[in-house]
Parts: structure tokens; sequence; C-alpha cells
């Protein structure tokens, strides 16, 4: 056998505990490092503006941690199945190892791409990496998938085995002649106009930072998980999903880091913690097993929901956009978001009901504009967050159940700290003063008036909603 095997990276972009490197590692003498951009490959869900800026990065990053091992990373721009052949035909690999990834677009790729290379004779080896459970693993019934989270979440917790993360090599030895690569540049993922100020103050992308981000969690944050982890004036989160999205760490090593010997963390926090990571394999295997809930509601009553007309909510859904509603929790998430390509997972629901149950403007408006900002922006969870606050998703909140913000506001940001931060046209305002503001004062502070009253466009979204409910 030739000792070459060519790794495949995709969106695991770690040195440690990644499976297809370790098991190249462990059966061959020399390691072919590959990251082949291949956009079309996820149809209309290509990465968005602010992943692809995180992907420039995680590229960099990875690059320059295999460089420091003696390996290097070639870059390839087209359709990945071509390209592999291609690499397989110029440096003799015997072998191509990847680790899984769950999209229904990339889960079809992939086969066609095994099938081809296994049919040249190359060996061809896929591994788990990003999940702690495969999407068919812990089914019911007669081999059914979970559609309900809490019965699943049980079941995780009943079925849990130890993990145990893979080493990081400390050297590679790579072809004796490297192939040609693409230069980072031409793959073209930073913007023009560099508007990415707030993202690069926020964020340090990159396996190690991963690592950092995640250290920095166990030890000063995740007890106080269980309590804060709603408060977003308290960033009372781990800040870890971009780097679970490009597998900078992977759940393996978040699940180690909070109980070494790989066994189900016991204690409110950690379980609470795993229970978010049980949320996100969750949604990964609902988009498994459902591919058409990226556009389409799950449950078949909302496909009749009677909507607005784009015509008629588009100036609305601009100003949603630019956090410029008049409602001060909402402004401050989308300008969170716009500004740090992240959001706090409480201001995010109070977000998306407002825009799909005030503005009654269609959840998937939302979901492509998280997808175009998000540096997580994560197909699974944007899709199963955006279904589950419209109420049309498997195990969703009830349709019925309007968030209100200005209660949301004083509940979750009860000093107003995390409106201030990003609204300081509202300085000095505390939360009571900010349900008051009339439109004189709004108009002196350069703050916009309300787009809608909260109460009449509630009702309005309960009589849309009684059009489908029967
Ligand atoms: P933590 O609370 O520290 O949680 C740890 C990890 O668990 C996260 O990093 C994430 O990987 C996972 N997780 C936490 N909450 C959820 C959840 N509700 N569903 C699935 N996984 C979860 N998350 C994304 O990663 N990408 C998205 O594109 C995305 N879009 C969303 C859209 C909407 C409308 C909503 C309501 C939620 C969305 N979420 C998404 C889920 C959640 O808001 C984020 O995962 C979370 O805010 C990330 O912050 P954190 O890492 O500090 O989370």
């Amino acid at each position: 056998m030739s000792d070459l095997a060519i790794v495949w990276f995709r969106r695991d972009f770690r040195l440690a505990d990644n499976p297809a490197l370790d098991h190249a590692r462990n059966h061959h003498d020399r390691v072919l490092a590959v990251y082949i951009h291949d956009p079309d490959a996820m149809g209309d869900w290509a990465p968005g503006a602010a992943s692809r800026w995180w992907l420039h990065h995680a590229l960099e990053d990875l690059a320059d941690r295999l460089a420091d091992r003696g390996g290097s990373l070639v870059l390839r721009a087209g359709p990945a199945g071509d390209q592999l052949q291609q690499l397989v035909e110029e440096t003799g690999a015997a072998a191509v190892y990847w680790n899984r990834l769950y999209e229904p677009a990339i889960v079809e790729r992939d086969k066609r791409i095994k099938a081809s290379l296994k049919g040249a004779g190359v060996e061809v080896e896929s591994f788990r990496a990003a999940m702690l459970f495969e999407p068919w693993e812990l089914l019911h019934g007669d081999d059914e998938y979970y559609k309900v989270f809490t019965p699943y979440w049980k079941r995780m917790q009943s079925d849990w085995r130890a993990v145990s993360s893979r080493p990081e090599p400390m050297d590679l030895d790579g072809p004796s002649k490297r192939p040609a690569s693409e230069d980072l540049a031409s793959l073209d993922l930073l913007p023009d106009v560099d508007w990415a100020d707030g993202i690069r103050d926020r964020w340090e992308v990159g396996e190690l930072a991963g690592r950092r981000r995640l250290k920095h969690f166990v030890e000063d944050d995740v007890e106080r998980y269980a309590a804060d982890r709603d408060r977003p004036d308290l960033r009372g989160t781990s800040s870890l999903s971009p780097y679970l999205h490009f597998g900078h760490i992977s759940p393996v090593q978040v699940v180690e880091a909070l109980e070494p010997s790989g066994e189900l963390p016991g204690g409110k926090g950690p379980l609470t913690f795993v229970s978010e990571l049980a949320w996100r394999e969750f949604s990964t295997l609902l988009l498994f097993h459902e591919p058409q809930i990226t556009d389409e509601p799950l449950k078949d009553k909302f496909a009749d929901f009677p909507w607005r007309s784009r015509s008629d909510y588009a100036d609305d859904l601009e100003a949603w956009k630019r956090g410029r509603t008049g409602v001060p929790i909402v402004d401050a998430g989308m300008r969170e978001l716009w500004h740090e390509g992240w959001m706090h997972n409480r201001v995010r629901m109070i977000v998306a009901s407002y825009l799909t149950k005030n503005l009654l403007i269609p959840w998937q408006e939302g979901a492509k504009w998280f997808w175009d900002t998000l540096v997580d922006a994560d197909l699974g969870n944007n899709t199963q967050g955006w279904q589950w606050t419209a109420g049309c998703g498997a195990d969703a909140a009830p349709f019925f159940r309007v968030f209100n913000p200005e209660l949301q506001a004083e509940k979750y940001d009860p000093d107003a700290a995390y409106i201030h931060r990003w609204c300081p046209e509202l300085e000095g305002l505390d939360i009571k003063a900010l349900k008051k503001l009339d439109d004189d004062e709004r108009e002196e502070r350069g703050y916009p008036p309300m787009q809608v009253d909260l109460k009449g466009s509630r009702e309005r979204a309960l009589e849309a909603y009684q059009d489908i409910k029967g």
C-alpha cells in the first residue's frame, strides 16, 4: 500500500481530537492535508458573509498549525469529487479520509464521492467527529427518530457512553512532492469592503482560541450557567458556538473539559450545558431526517399560514435587520448581531418571535438574515431555532406563545445594561422608563418610533393563527 493518505478537512479545523487525521497518522507514513472550496455543494445554503470571514481565518489558522508540525495545507477550489480524484492521481495516495457532516446536500455529495473513489480502488473512510451520537443512533419505537427533545435527551443520558478524545499529532510528514495549492486570497472569502471590525474585536478564530474559550468557561462560568444562561447582560453563556460549528473544538473535548473521565457530567451547571449540546445534536438529526425543513415548515398546516406579502413587509423587514424597530431589546439584539456576528440565545428567541408574530413576516426571511450575518450560522441549529420560535417546528413553542419583548427585557435585562450597550441613545433610561418612552422623546434621542403596537400586533398574530388552527 502507498504510504500516503489524504485527509480532507471540511469543517473540522483542528489537529486535536480529529479522528480522520488520527486514523491517517496511525495507518500511513505520510499525510496530505487538503481543503476544497466548494460552496455550490451546499445548494441554496452556501456560507454567508460572516461565515466566509470566519472560514478565511480558520484556514489560515489550520495552515499555521499544520506548518508548526512539519505539514502543510493544500487548498483547492471546485467540485470536491473532481479535486480529490485529481489529487489521488497526482500523489498516488492510497486512501482518503474525512470527518462526517450532516447537511443533506453534503451527505448526498459525500456518498457519491465515496462510491467513485472506492470504484477507483482508493480506500475511503469517514468518521464521527462533530457529534456525540450519530443522527441514526438513539431511535425509538419502530426505528423512529425522536421528534420531541425531552425524551431524546433522556435517552441520550441513559445511553451515554464515556467519551475519549484522540491525541494531537506532534509531527506530520507530507508527500515528497507537494501538489499545487490555491492561494487563500484567491478563494475570495473576505468582504470587499471591510465591515468586520466588530467581529474582529469580539472573536479570535482558531483551534487554540477555541480551547482557551472552553477552558475559561469551564473554570469560571459553568457553575453559574444554569442560573445565568438567559441573561444577555451577564453574558452567562459559553460563546463556543462558532468554535463548535467550525470544528475548532469537538463536543467530546467539551465533555472531557467538564468531566475528565468522559462520563456524563454531573452538577446543575455542567449537566444543563450538556443538554444544550444535546439540542445541537437534536437539531442536526431533524435536518438529517427532514431535509426540506430549511425552507418548509415541519408542521404541514403552517404551509397555509397567512403571512404578510413581501411588498407589504419589505420596509419593516429592513428596519428589523438594521435594529430600528423602536423596541429596545429587539434593536439591541439586531445590532449585536450586525456588529459582532453573534447574538445571545434569549435575544435570538425574542427577535425571532417579534419578526414572525408581531410583524407577521415569514420565519424564512429571518433565517436567511441570520444565515448571512452569524459567525456561528449552522443549518441545523438555525433552522430548528427559527421553526421552534415560529411555532411550526418539531417540539416547537406553541404559536400562541407570543413573547412580549418588554416583559422579556424586564426579566432578562433588568438593569437595561444590554439595551444601553447596543442602543446608546437610550442611555440613562431604566427598564420602566423605556416602556413609557413617547414619540417626542424618541425623536429627541434619535431613536425610532415603535413599528407596531405590541398588543394589537399580538392579537393580529393570534387571529392569523386561527385561520390554520383547524
Ligand atoms: P451556550 O448556551 O453556551 O451553549 C453551548 C452550545 O450548545 C452552543 O455553542 C451551541 O452549539 C449549542 N446550543 C445552545 N443552544 C442551542 C439551541 N437552542 N439549539 C441548538 N444548539 C444549541 N445556534 C447555532 O450554533 N447556529 C445558529 O445558526 C443558530 N441560530 C439560531 C436561531 C434562532 C432563531 C434561535 C432561537 C437559536 C439559534 N441558535 C443557533 C441556537 C443558540 O441561540 C446558539 O447556539 C447559542 O446562542 C450560541 O451561544 P453559546 O455558544 O454561548 O451557547
